[in-house]
């Protein structure tokens, strides 16, 4: 029930579906700074469409990024029945686009669809739809190291009545956005609070995928957080209080006296891409890896004890993002001296090495443009 994200093989399959193609009059591009494009700020000139009616996806088409036409009665303005995904791709040395991990990220999303009772999209529509989407967006791909395209599908149920029900419309979109650092610290270390007052998600919630409510939840206590000057909150279980958990939009690391040590996924974590993909390149590495319960007094206890050498947050934003801070309660740690520690920096450079196309792609996870 926890899932894994076997890669098969490279290129894919084949990919038969059709995709409809209206182009846009004109581009934005030229207003849009590709070296310092902001993050999620900006969308190219078209979006990925596909409508769900009669009980069957009907053929994806790319369009003109416009606005959108809503009943004010659809069904996720009130009840959000919706999921999303998230996930990047870069701009290579070569000049080649890379699309890092479409199928893990494709699996997620079927994950999602079926929590929420949306009908699933197959990977081959997905994959022609965004390749034919960022093939005609190609010049919107930024080429400064550091900066990518942002990929956000996202499916929501269309029909309009007020009651709590099953839809039986549903509009996928994918729009795409050119971005650079997530973190205004960038690849500087964030600090994090836990919460005494709230918590994210629990076994047999949603916490697991990527909905739209679980976002909302945490805007409350992200927002207490950042006004007592830490970067996000870091979340303990709903159960206990005891466990750590991950942060908003990240999964969290710690390198105890030499064992990179994660969450275990039990229901009410998200299961990142990059979690997985640093858990296999640490284990290549011949870094143990220990995905288990791990209590937030632990970490405090390895602090005192001098074997808490790391710890870093993982996700497609930011890559591999540094903690230096942690508050729990009354009393607060820094970790390695509030710098990047080598590990992250190791992994962060590895992840990143292989997205922009310079370092061998071992694991087979790019998705080449041709
Ligand atoms: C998206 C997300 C992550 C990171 O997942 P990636 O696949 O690595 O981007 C972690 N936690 C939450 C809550 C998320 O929404």
């Amino acid at each position: 029930m926890f899932e894994t994200y076997e890669t098969k093989t490279k290129g894919n399959g084949a990919l038969t579906s059709d995709v409809k193609i209206t182009r846009s009059n004109g581009s934005r591009l030229e207003q849009t700074n590709l070296e310092d494009p902001g993050f999620g700020i900006n969308f190219t000139d078209h979006m990925l469409s596909m409508v769900y009616g009669d009980g069957e996806w009907k053929i994806p088409e790319v369009v003109p990024y416009d606005t959108l036409e809503v009943s004010p009665a659809m069904l996720t303005l009130h009840y959000g029945q919706a999921i999303f995904e998230g996930m990047k791709a870069f701009r290579g040395a070569d000049g080649a686009i890379n699309i890092f991990r479409p199928e893990a990220h494709h699996r997620r999303f079927t994950q999602s669809c079926r929590r929420i009772c949306i009908p699933e999209i197959d990977y081959s529509h997905f994959l022609s739809g965004i390749t034919t989407l960022i093939d005609l967006d190609r010049a919107w791909v930024p080429d400064t190291k550091g900066n990518a395209l942002y990929i956000r599908p996202f499916v929501f149920a269309t029909d309009n009545l007020l009651s709590v029900k099953v839809s039986k419309t549903y509009r996928f979109l994918t729009i795409t956005s050119p971005v650079g650092a997530y973190y205004k610290e960038g690849f500087n270390p964030v600090s994090l609070v836990t919460s005494d007052e709230y918590v994210r998600a629990v076994r047999g919630g949603v916490g697991n995928i990527k909905a739209p409510g679980n976002y909302a939840a945490s805007l409350l206590p992200a927002k207490k957080a950042e006004d007592q000057g830490f970067t996000q909150v870091l979340w303990l279980d709903a159960l206990e209080r005891k466990y750590v958990e991950e942060v908003g939009t990240m999964n969290i690391m710690f390198l105890i006296d030499g064992v990179l040590v994660t969450p275990a996924l039990e229901g009410a974590i998200l299961p990142g891409v990059t979690r997985d993909s640093v858990i296999r390149i640490a284990k290549d590495w011949g870094i143990p890896v220990e995905e288990r319960r791990i209590a937030i007094d632990e970490v405090f206890e390895a602090s005192e004890a001098g074997t808490l050498e790391e710890v870093f947050g993982t996700g497609t934003a930011a890559v591999i993002s540094p903690v230096g801070s942690i508050r729990h309660q009354d009393r607060s740690i820094s970790i390695n001296g509030e710098g990047i520690g080598p590990l992250a920096k190791k992994l962060f450079d590895e992840i990143t090495g292989i997205q922009y196309g310079e370092k061998e792609d071992r694991f087979g996870w790019l998705h080449k443009l041709s």
